[in-house]
């Protein structure tokens, strides 16, 4: 497949080109009519008994009661709580309670804990591939990534991938559209982006290094004083309800519209044998809860960004776009990471090369449906 076409607006040539991908690379074609839910027909049943009390131990990469994500975690356990008349318990660790913030996936495939809650892109040291389930810079929206996942053949190859780690992953909710970030000066030209230190994680820090920016990993509770003091002279985080609170505004005013996570998908993974030994019934009303989840962590992230905004604009920040040059090098240096990670993995050339033939078909969709409209309200 010519992977220049990655981010052109598709011709009808390259739509064909990408419908016959399948039979170029060694995806196997999808079947659009399955679902992949749990279907207890088709496995040896675990009897179901609900007076015996199950309880899962579930490990997140947030603090307690985090907002959005922390707390939808918190209400996934309850509803999971109330739904099966207390015979399911959600036995919820934040983040370093049992265990570290990022050894959650160790932990949950070697069954120290039979859950956890975080977002596949880090675990990319695991295998590049994972962090394209997150999604990718100038990618998929909240909407597009859940349809692919589910009807597009994106869960399977999660879970096919995943299961080399004996585990199972659920769809845990979407942050939605990111912002690009906060930054201490104005950029102008393409010229501003090199040498800038910029705190900014995944696929898209990597393609913001192509472009002359050196990327910074910092945790979270180190970002603002390093922002403050001009160790980093920009970070990206999520969106305005998130960032408002870590106070970036203060010392970086220039706030900019983004591409590199335009709809970031959060996990409920699990341990594949704590998965498999629980009956039917509760995997029904844990996938259940987890649909509930995904869909609620990204309509609150809508609601409480256009709350946040508003606040955001009282307080003098600047709301920009980078300029065409910036976005252009971006796209460019998109194809050169994507090309780069799939000659060196075959899994990430697999799963690239999924999203590739759907995005092009999405786009081709949004075009005359959803972007049209947003341009014309
Ligand atoms: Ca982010």
């Amino acid at each position: 497949m010519n992977r220049r076409d990655f981010l052109a607006t598709a011709t009808t040539a390259s739509a064909a080109l990408a419908l016959s991908g399948c039979n170029q690379s060694n995806h196997k074609a999808i079947d659009y009519s399955k679902h992949p839910h749990a279907n207890g027909a088709d496995k040896k049943r675990v009897n179901f008994n609900k007076n015996k009390k199950t309880v899962i131990k579930l490990a997140t990469s947030w603090p307690a009661h985090f907002p959005i994500m922390g707390t939808g975690v918190e209400k996934f356990a309850q509803r999971l709580k109330d739904i099966s008349s207390g015979s399911l318990e959600i036995k919820l660790y934040p983040k370093n309670v049992l265990v570290p913030a990022l050894a959650v996936f160790d932990a949950a495939s070697s069954g120290q804990i039979d859950a956890f809650h975080s977002g596949p892109y880090y675990w990319k040291g695991k295998n590049s591939a994972f962090s394209l389930y997150s999604g990718m810079p100038f990618g998929f929206t909240a909407e597009e990534i859940n349809s692919w996942m589910l009807f597009g053949g994106g869960l399977e190859l999660w879970r096919e991938q995943y299961a080399k780690y004996n585990l199972h992953p659920l769809l845990g909710g979407n942050t939605n559209i990111q912002m690009g970030g906060w930054f201490r000066k104005p950029i102008t030209s393409l010229k501003d982006m090199q040498g800038l230190k910029m705190r900014i994680p995944g696929l898209g820090g990597e393609v913001f290094a192509k472009m002359g920016v050196n990327p910074i990993l910092l945790p979270a509770g180190e970002i603002y004083t390093s922002l403050e003091r001009g160790v980093i002279d920009a970070t990206e985080w999520v969106g305005p309800a998130l960032d408002i609170k870590m106070g970036f505004y203060k010392v970086a005013p220039y706030y900019y519209s983004g591409w590199h996570e335009p709809g970031s998908i959060l996990e409920l993974t699990f341990n594949k044998h704590s998965w498999n030994k629980l009956p039917f019934e509760h995997q029904a009303m844990i996938e259940v809860c987890s649909s509930e989840m995904n869909a609620n962590m990204t309509t609150e992230f809508h609601a409480k960004n256009i709350v946040a905004l508003q606040k955001l604009k009282k307080l003098d920040v600047k709301l920009l776009n980078f300029p065409t040059e910036v976005n252009q090098a971006g796209k460019k240096a998109l194809v050169e990471v994507v090309d780069e990670l799939s000659s060196k993995n075959n899994d990430f050339k697999i799963v690239s090369e999924s999203i590739h033939k759907y995005l092009i078909l999405s786009k081709k969709w949004a075009d005359v449906g959803l972007k049209h409209y947003l341009n014309e309200r």
